[in-house]
């Protein structure tokens, strides 16, 4: 099941559940929109993966299975800048 994590690894910026900027890697690291394809340019910075939309779990089963309350926040990995 997904962690459903709660931010971008990059920026910090807030990802909610239901965010439609959310993408993740095949491991779940997770970024919002704007950092995987700008400064990551499409690639996870731990694993070198591509990214996908993170489907988003419906409000009824976030009540059963939870989305993770666990930060993960590594902007080490996202200095790569473009150009
Ligand atoms: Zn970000
Ligand atoms: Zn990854």
């Amino acid at each position: 099941m997904l962690e459903l994590r709660p931010n971008c690894e990059c920026c910090d910026d807030d990802l909610p559940p239901d965010s439609m900027e959310a993408m993740i890697c095949t491991f779940e690291c997770t970024f919002c929109r704007s950092c995987a394809e700008g400064v990551l340019q499409g690639a996870c910075p731990n694993c070198g993966g591509n990214f996908s939309a993170r489907p988003i779990r419906p409000a009824a089963l976030l009540v059963k299975y939870p989305a993770s309350a666990v930060r993960i926040h590594k902007p080490e990995g996202c200095s790569r800048k473009t150009g």
